[in-house]
């Protein structure tokens, strides 16, 4: 044995590692197997060119000894000499890992989500031991085993050992605060999550249970690998199904599959929804070279994107390097640009192909499309054709199909219940009506206002009537009556689709909007906004009304009008605490009178 100094002039190194990885303490794993898939790939490399003799089988093994308190990560493949030991582990890794510091030392980024999403090589190991052994054979001629053994200090002892094939073997002697690591649980849980879809095998054994057999954890051939062609519906399904563990069936999806003039591979599932957006939680889990990096990074999924579930596959991603950088790399808003065409693509081409399909899952996208184009014009202008409204009859009109017609203004239904009657007054005119029911809507509404500038959106209870059989006499008579029952200044008579609808409560778009917003964002200073607008829009054909004006007896003739105006405030859901109380007063006494009692 001898005994070297590594060149480093942090003796504080490791504390700081640690603490900055606290979040993400089980990197350490990723790590250690991404080098023993790399010596093996590297094996695979020489053999293929001819200078070395190719393995029947490449495996890397993770064994977990609680009684020892150790966790070994070995690997079949080139093995180090002691020349490369001292190269790459005393002087990269440790070198590497000051310099790190070095730079991010000083950054006021959030450090552990740096180092948690990029690594830190072979030096993780000490995250979560406290001493860390490794065992290598170099596959070369004549290569002698070598022995390296360090407590993550400044010093390390190097010497030769016995190993009798080639490859390595990293023993981690687990540091009693990360005992965790030594549950054979906690290291299949992380392996799973990292390693799921790594290109060699990874098995993983209990080192003091020989009665069960080594596991297989990953599955080598992931499906975005394969030719879209070659996959079928069923093994789209049970990928989605196993990866994020969501029982039901994704709507659709759409395999990236690229090649040039970059890199990018992996499967985006449109899930089904149950809830608003909101709630709603995508989940989209970014690869290098099927190492898993992270979920959700939001520098290289476009964020609206976030919404949909997926797996991407980047190899040429330089994950290496911060945050910052990532936001700045024409690669990266590359990859990204290419995914946001593939998803227009996808739903153009689905609403070409198979319309009643896309209507159908429509329910299910909308707040997802929605939310792209608000959040990316590009993605708006892809889709603008395909985005849809469904009628109040569970038909489906596009937003184009709308913008060919004379009548351009909209009408919509934010709560089919609680707008029942506007609903049912609205059907026969024949105007666009349509659903709109999403929190999203009323942003979206604003949106299409802006794109398309000749399409009106109204919600249905703004929809005043018309002026057919204006009679001035008549509607001069209807106002005098109700003018002590309703702020006359608001009052209009208007000729409704049903004689059976005596009046209706009338808030028209903008004013309705202005009070939302000021609910929203506070008055912001302007103090003379209108209390309220709402209209009591009288219907002169209404039976009711008619009748009404003649009635000789004073006190039904109150209680009536009283009755109509709260009916009215009712179907608008505008009733005050004290105005139902009235209401339900009024019904009883009418229901008296009724009975003569
Ligand atoms: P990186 O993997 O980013 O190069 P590391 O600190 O993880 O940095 O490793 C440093 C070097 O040590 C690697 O580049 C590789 O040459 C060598 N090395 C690490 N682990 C192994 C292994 N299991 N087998 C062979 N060589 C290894």
């Amino acid at each position: 044995m001898t005994k070297g100094k590594i060149s480093v002039h942090t003796d504080n190194l490791l504390p700081i590692i640690k603490k900055w990885l606290y979040s993400d303490s089980d990197i350490f794993l990723r790590e250690l197997i991404s080098n023993a898939q790399d010596a093996i790939m590297k094996h695979k490399k020489l053999s293929s060119l001819g200078e070395a003799q190719m393995r029947e089988k490449y495996e890397i093994k993770v064994k977990v000894n609680k009684a020892d308190g150790t966790l070994k990560i070995s690997d079949n493949g080139i093995g180090m000499t002691k020349d490369e030991v001292e190269k790459y582990i005393n002087q990269v890794a440790f070198s590497g890992a000051a310099e790190f510091i070095e730079k991010y030392e000083n950054e006021n980024d959030d450090k552990s989500t740096i180092i948690g999403h990029f690594g830190l090589g072979f030096y993780s190991a000490f995250m979560a031991a406290e001493t860390v052994e490794i065992d290598t054979l170099s596959y070369t001629d004549g290569a002698t085993a070598v022995h390296w053994l360090s407590d993550g200090g400044s010093e390390y002892e190097i010497g030769d050992c016995q190993k009798d094939d080639f490859g390595t073997e990293i023993t981690l002697h687990i540091a009693d605060d990360n005992k965790d690591f030594l549950e054979m649980s906690t290291v299949r849980s992380v392996l799973n999550k990292y390693c799921s879809f790594l290109p060699i095998e990874i098995y993983l054994s209990d080192e003091s249970d020989n009665e069960k057999e080594p596991q297989l954890i990953n599955d080598t051939n992931p499906l975005w690998l394969k030719k879209p062609s070659e996959c079928t519906d069923e093994e789209y399904k049970a990928f989605y199904h196993k990866v994020f563990m969501d029982f039901n069936d994704p709507l659709f999806w759409i395999h990236l599959n690229v090649d040039y003039p970059f890199n990018l591979k992996g499967i985006l599932y449109f899930p089904k929804l149950s809830h608003e957006l909101q709630s709603i939680e995508g989940q989209i889990k970014l690869y290098n070279n099927q190492v898993f990096i992270a979920d959700n990074i939001k520098e290289v999924t476009p964020e609206y994107l976030m919404l949909l579930k997926g797996v991407i596959d980047c190899p040429d991603l330089p994950l290496n390097v911060s945050r910052s950088f990532l936001q700045n790399d024409g690669y990266v808003s590359k990859v990204s640009g290419h995914i946001t065409k593939k998803v227009a693509d996808k739903l153009t081409s689905l609403y070409n192909s198979d319309k009643d399909s896309y209507f159908k899952y429509w329910d299910d996208i909308n707040p997802f499309v929605k939310y792209g184009c608000m959040r990316d014009e590009k993605f708006y202008d892809r889709v603008k054709d395909v985005i849809v409204f469904k009628k109040y009859d569970d038909t489906y009109i596009t937003l184009k199909e709308i913008g060919e017609l004379d009548d351009k203004e909209v009408f919509y239904i934010t709560d089919s219940d609680g707008q029942a009657q506007y609903v049912e007054l609205l059907k026969d005119e024949n105007k666009n009506l349509v659903y709109l029911n999403y929190a999203i809507d009323t942003h979206f509404i604003s949106l299409l206002e802006y794109k398309v500038s000749d399409i009106k959106f109204k919600r249905v209870d703004s929809y005043t009537g018309n002026d057919v059989d204006k009679d001035e006499n008549l509607d001069e008579k209807i106002k005098d009556t109700f003018s002590a029952f309703y702020n006359q200044e608001k009052i209009e008579i208007k000729s409704l689709n049903s004689s059976s609808v005596p009046a209706i409560i009338v808030l028209s778009e903008e004013a309705r909007r202005m009070e939302e917003m000021t609910k929203m964002y506070g008055n912001m200073g302007m103090m003379n906004l209108p209390k309220n607008e709402a209209t009591l829009v009288i219907n002169r054909t209404s039976e009711l009304i008619s009748q009404i004006l003649d009635c000789k007896n004073d006190d039904v003739k109150n209680l009536i009008c009283k009755e109509i105006v709260s009916m009215a405030k009712l179907s608008h859901n505008s009733l005050t605490g004290a105005e139902k109380n009235e209401f339900l007063d009024t019904t009883a006494e009418i229901l008296k009178k009724l009975l003569n009692i």
